[in-house]
C-alpha cells in the first residue's frame, strides 16, 4: 500500500505488507533456484481396480522439499510457478523424473503400472511438449502405454489446438486423463471429439457422496456418461468403506484416494510393492 507524502512523494511502509505477501515473494525468488538445487520430488499414490484390488497404476504429484519450510504440497506454489511461467521447467521435470522412476521399479522386478503426470495449461499449450515427451520416452526407454498425462476441462478452451496436441500425444501411445471432471468451464462435446482414456471424477463429488444426494446424482451420472462413451472412470478422494461401496456398486473402474493409501514418496513405495 503506497501512501503519498505530500507532493509527488510515495513511499511504502513495509508494515503494510502482510506477511503473507512478504513471504509469496520470497517463496517465489525461492522458487526459481529449487529446481537446479533439486528440491523438488515425486510422491505416488495407488490407482487400484475397484472390484480386483488389482494395482493399475500411481498418480505422481509434486511436492517441494524447502529448505526452511519443510515438504511443501503444490498448493502452495503451483500457481507461483504457473504465474512467472516456471510451471512448464517444472513440470517438464515431473515427466523426465516419473518416467525414469516407473523405469527403474520395472527394472527392479515390479509388475509394470502405468504412471500419470498432471500437465498445467501452460505447460500443454507449450509448443514442445509433444517432442518432450516423446525424447523422454526414447530416453528413458519407457514403453509408452506406462505413462499417463492428466489434463483439465479448462485446456479445453483452446479447442482446435487442443484435439491437435491430444491426438499427437496419443500417436506416441500415452494415455490421457480429464482430470477434477465436471469442476472447470467446459462442454462436453469435447468428450465427443478428444482421444480420452479415463475420467476421473473430483474428490469434492466423492467427498460428499453419502451425504448429499446431488453428488451422488452426479456420480453415477458421471460414471454412465464415461462407459457409455468407451472410457475408464477413475474416482479420486476416495476416503471410506462405503464411498468405496458406493463406487463398486456403480461400476466405477478405479479408485484412488486415502482409503486405500496417501500419496508415498518412491522408498515408501518399494516397501510395500516391491520388497514383500
Ligand atoms: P489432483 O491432480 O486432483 O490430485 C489429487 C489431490 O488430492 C492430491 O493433492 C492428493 O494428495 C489429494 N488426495 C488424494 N486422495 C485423497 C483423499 O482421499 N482425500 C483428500 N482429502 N485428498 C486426497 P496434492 O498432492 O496436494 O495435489 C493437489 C493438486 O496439485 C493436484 O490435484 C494437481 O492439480 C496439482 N499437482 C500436483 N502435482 C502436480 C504436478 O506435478 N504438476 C502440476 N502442474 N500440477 C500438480
Ligand atoms: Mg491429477
Ligand atoms: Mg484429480
Ligand atoms: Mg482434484
Amino acid at each position: 500500500q503506497a501512501k503519498a507524502q505530500g507532493k509527488n512523494q510515495f513511499v511504502i511502509h513495509t508494515s503494510d505488507l502482510s506477511d503473507e505477501m512478504i513471504s509469496e515473494s520470497v517463496l517465489e525468488i525461492e522458487l526459481r533456484n529449487a529446481l537446479e538445487n533439486d528440491e523438488f520430488v515425486l510422491h505416488y499414490q495407488p490407482q487400484i481396480h475397484t472390484v480386483s484390488k488389482e494395482l493399475i497404476g500411481f498418480e505422481a504429484l509434486i511436492r517441494w522439499q524447502h529448505p526452511r519450510l519443510g515438504m511443501l504440497e503444490p498448493g502452495r506454489f503451483i500457481r507461483l510457478a504457473e504465474e512467472n511461467g516456471l510451471i512448464t521447467q517444472i513440470g517438464e521435470w515431473v515427466i523426465n523424473e516419473a518416467c525414469l522412476q516407473n523405469k527403474k521399479w520395472q527394472h527392479a522386478g515390479m509388475t509394470p503400472v502405468k504412471i500419470s503426470v498432471n500437465l498445467s495449461t501452460q505447460q500443454f499449450l507449450t509448443r514442445n511438449l509433444i517432442s518432450y515427451v516423446e525424447e523422454v520416452l526414447d530416453r528413458t526407454a519407457l514403453n509408452p502405454k506406462y505413462l499417463v498425462v492428466e489434463i483439465t476441462e479448462n485446456m479445453a478452451m483452446e479447442y482446435e489446438y487442443s484435439i491437435y496436441v491430444l491426438k499427437e500425444l496419443k500417436k506416441l501411445g500415452i494415455g490421457i486423463s480429464i482430470d477434477d471432471f465436471g469442476t472447470g468451464y467446459s462442454s462436453l462435446n469435447y468428450l465427443k471429439n478428444f482421444p480420452i482414456d479415463y475420467i476421473k471424477i473430483d474428490k469434492s463429488f466423492v467427498s460428499e457422496l453419502m451425504n448429499d444426494e446431488n453428488d451422488a446424482i452426479i456420480v453415477v451420472a458421471t460414471i454412465t456418461l464415461a462407459h457409455n462413451l468407451h472410457k475408464e472412470v477413475i474416482a479420486e478422494g476416495v476416503e471410506t468403506q462405503e464411498q468405496l461401496e458406493f463406487l463398486k456398486k456403480h461400476n466405477c473402474d478405479i479408485i484412488q484416494g486415502y482409503f486405500f493409501s496417501k500419496p508415498l514418496s518412491a522408498c515408501e513405495i518399494e516397501k510395500v510393492y516391491l520388497l514383500h
